[in-house]
């Protein structure tokens, strides 16, 4: 199909389907179609510019564009356009790429099923085997369904605690977290900065890969951003590694982590579990149970951190600087906190107010011993729980300390398990209210440990028939499960390669 057809097909569908994965849409005509004709010239030629010439990307609503607006969702940044692209977006056009349009998220990436926003919840694509219309999963709940409906070839978003990953479960498709620092975060709306990362969302992990090799980029406007000296010692601590990371030529080692075998997995996320390690070991890869004991107090630590961050970093919206003013002060004595609070007041959602206030607290002089310094150590001991469990050391960590026993018991290449605990929630349950806001932090507790630890992660879909059904027939949400596959910090392309061979 020429990358014109591909291109309408995916506006016919954007305005199609009423998902509302999409805060502003591509616009029917403009210059982007000139853009996809030239790009298929180009690859008639066979002088494409890279593999996403001509076609069509997704923003999640909280990356800034020049062209579009940058809502995040949120009613204080709800006539925002930003003056710059973000660096994600000058890559993706600088290859050739067209922006899809901008994708509904929940406010400021605060949420797990993208129904705190201030343009009204996404609806998934996918229904339960009921028929019932289930979570989209969130953050990045746009991005996610714009890609499974087919409205774009892919999408990005962001993951700081499982935002794309766990989307990707509830859809169908691809969503991959790279390790911390290789993507640029300049020009993405900060979350929590120590946790956020751009992720990719994508039908397949081969076209995931090609837009992760564009993005992949030191940037000098990132202070965060992997120098290029890391980034070579990186890559040459891999290729003496006997791993080759992108064709997987040797038996791997697969950690099944103990402690992730919950009660509370339900049993079609088990099954998937399961069925994807005998995938694995069929085709000579060796399963060995690793234990990550931390990981339960990972959710916690999380849930501190985060909205601590975010706090510090939502305090710019007062209606001085940027986005929607609430009424101020009027000149008849009313104090200049009025107009702070009349902003942060209807600008914010109830979602977003309760992260302030929860970080607020968290940072105060009576509970930053009790509550932030415990989280942050917490944070350490599960980066050391993988550090102690992947064959290959953490390239950016000092490595002594870690005795020779410890190095050999050290022994599996990449994490396998579940990307959520259970299949997507309905709709209902969660606009009824009889859903608690820690219901939905419980979806991330498989997602948060990477995010903590910044390693890659990719979460891929595996469906399993219901019982009576034939094997391989699409047996409706009930039977699809996300797993994920997590990696040593560096060891994205390894993650990614897993992952195929579970997709
Ligand atoms: N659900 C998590 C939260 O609300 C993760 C969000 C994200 O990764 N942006 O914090």
């Amino acid at each position: 199909m020429s990358l014109l057809r591909e291109a309408e097909r995916c506006l016919a569908n954007q305005h199609a389907h009423n998902l509302n994965a999409f805060i502003t849409p591509l616009s029917r005509s403009g210059q982007w179609l000139d853009r996809v004709k030239e790009a298929d010239q180009r690859s008639e030629k066979g002088t494409p510019k890279s593999a996403v010439d001509g076609r069509l990307i997704s923003i999640k609503d909280n990356i800034c564009t020049r062209q579009l607006p940058t809502t995040c969702g949120s009613g204080i940044l709800d006539k925002f356009t930003s003056p710059f692209n973000a660096t994600v977006v000058e890559q993706l056009e600088g290859a050739g790429a067209v922006i899809a349009g901008k994708t509904n998220l929940d406010e400021f990436g605060m949420g797990s099923h993208s129904v705190h926003s201030r343009f009204g919840p996404v609806k998934n694509i996918r229904r339960d085997s009921a028929g019932h219309e289930i979570s989209a999963g969130g953050s990045s709940g746009g991005s996610a369904v714009a890609v499974a409906a087919e409205q774009c070839y892919a999408a990005l978003g962001t993951d700081t605690g499982g935002s794309v990953r766990l989307p990707a479960a509830y859809t169908g498709t691809v969503g991959f977290k790279p390790s911390y620092g290789l993507i640029s975060r300049w020009g993405v709306v900060a979350y929590a900065n120590s946790l956020d990362t751009v992720g990719i969302l994508g039908t397949n992990t081969s076209s995931v890969r090609d837009i992760f090799a564009i993005l992949n980029h030191h940037d000098p406007r990132d202070p965060t951003s992997l120098s290029k000296s890391s980034r070579s010692r990186i890559l040459s601590q891999l290729q003496t590694s006997p791993l080759s990371t992108r064709l997987i030529s040797k038996p791997l080692r697969i950690g099944v982590p103990l402690e992730y075998n919950i009660s509370e997995l339900t049993p079609s996320v088990r099954t998937s579990w399961l069925l994807s390690l005998a995938h694995l070991q069929k085709q000579g890869h060796t399963i060995h149970p690793v234990s990550l004991p931390t990981t339960k107090h990972a959710l916690s630590a999380y849930y501190v951190l985060a909205p601590a961050e975010a706090s510090s970093n939502l305090a710019k919206y007062d209606g001085v600087r940027y986005g929607t003013r609430g009424d101020g002060p009027d000149g008849n004595g009313q104090p200049e906190g009025v107009l702070y609070s009349n902003t942060r007041g209807t600008g914010f959602g109830a979602e977003v107010q309760r992260r302030i206030l929860l970080g607020t607290f968290s940072l105060s002089a009576d509970s930053m011993d009790n509550y932030f310094i415990q989280a942050q150590r917490v944070r350490r001991l599960v980066q050391r729980d993988f550090n102690a469990v992947f064959s290959a050391q953490h390239p950016l960590f000092d490595a002594r300390g870690r005795s020779d026993e410890a190095a050999a018991e050290a022994e599996v290449d990449v994490i396998v398990c579940p990307t959520a605990p259970s299949s997507p929630p309905r709709a209902s349950d969660l606009s009824s209210g009889s859903k608690s806001p820690l219901d939905a932090y419980v979806n991330d507790v498989f997602t948060v440990p990477a995010s903590l630890a910044g390693l890659p992660a990719i979460s891929v879909p595996v469906t399993v028939a219901e019982p009576g059904r034939d094997s391989g027939v699409d047996a409706g949400t009930d039977g699809l499960a996300g797993i994920q596959v997590v990696g040593q910090y560096g060891d994205d392309e390894l993650v990614m390669s897993v992952g195929e061979l579970l997709a």
